[in-house]
């Protein structure tokens, strides 16, 4: 995937059936010409739903909150890339903060993940970001390098060429505390050149970044208006349509 501005909002657990549809109808509605791509990650119930209400648009597309690492079998409660498929599933995010804390996704399995999305022809939305003890620390470039390397830099330069990613730093995730357009940057900026490093400057300057956060209608604009920052993966605020409405609006 070329590098490209994406709004993408993460519903987490959050939404029953009909506000789902609900709200996907809301947002499909306000983007019929958008800057850029409108992504919605809304919970598994959901997936079909949504994207009945999508489908015919361009510029929307529906993505996943997760997978499982293996394709089928014995695994009570989890869904396979298959069955995301099967509902029109685009995009997945892959190693979200809350999934490597709450479940204890580690760089070697959200490796393994990646290049079954992949493989199935689908885009991992990776993400990668520092605590605060670290970012207090003063090691986060290097730590988020790490998980890049450990997740991502196996890849071939044409699979890495499809990836998003998204450096969400989990102090200012649900928190209401944004890292300044300036900490966005400068870690965006860093990743960049991490790719020119690994891969080359087409890769660097042809993947797409997203800033994740405590991202709101107040603080998109000025968030997205640095060189490196190519839109957000947004939670708390993709919940209500005229505001996620008013991000998609800021690019
Ligand atoms: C997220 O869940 O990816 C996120 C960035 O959440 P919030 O916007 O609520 O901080």
């Amino acid at each position: 995937m070329s590098r490209q501005l994406i709004a993408a909002g993460n519903w987490k657990m959050n939404t029953n059936y009909s506000e789902g549809i609900a709200l996907a109808e809301q947002i499909s509605k306000h983007s019929t010409d958008p800057k850029g791509l409108v992504i919605l990650a809304p919970p598994f119930t959901s997936l079909q739903g949504v994207n009945e209400v999508i489908k015919d648009n361009n510029h929307v597309k529906l993505a996943a909150q997760n997978c499982h690492v293996k394709e089928k079998g014995a695994y009570t409660g989890e869904i396979s890339i298959d069955m995301l498929i099967a509902v029109g599933v685009e995009y997945v995010i892959i190693g979200h903060s809350e999934r490597r804390e709450h479940n204890k996704e580690s760089n070697e399995l959200l490796a393994k993940k990646v290049d079954l999305v992949l493989s199935k022809g689908l885009i991992p939305i990776f993400c990668c970001g520092e605590s605060l003890e670290i970012r207090e620390a003063g090691t986060h470039i290097d730590f988020v390098a790490n998980q890049l390397k450990e997740s991502l830099f196996h890849l071939s330069s044409s699979d890495f060429a499809k990836l998003v990613i998204a450096y969400e730093p989990i102090w200012a995730i649900g928190t209401g505390v944004t890292a300044s357009p300036e900490q966005a940057q400068d870690m965006h900026q860093s990743i960049r050149k991490l790719l020119a490093d690994q891969y080359d400057e087409a890769i660097a300057n042809g993947t797409s970044i997203l800033y994740g956060g405590s991202v709101k209608p107040a603080n998109a604009k000025e968030i997205f208006s640095k060189a490196d920052v190519d839109g957000g993966l947004v939670g708390g605020a993709s919940l209500k349509a005229g505001d996620f409405g008013d991000i998609i609006d800021s690019f």
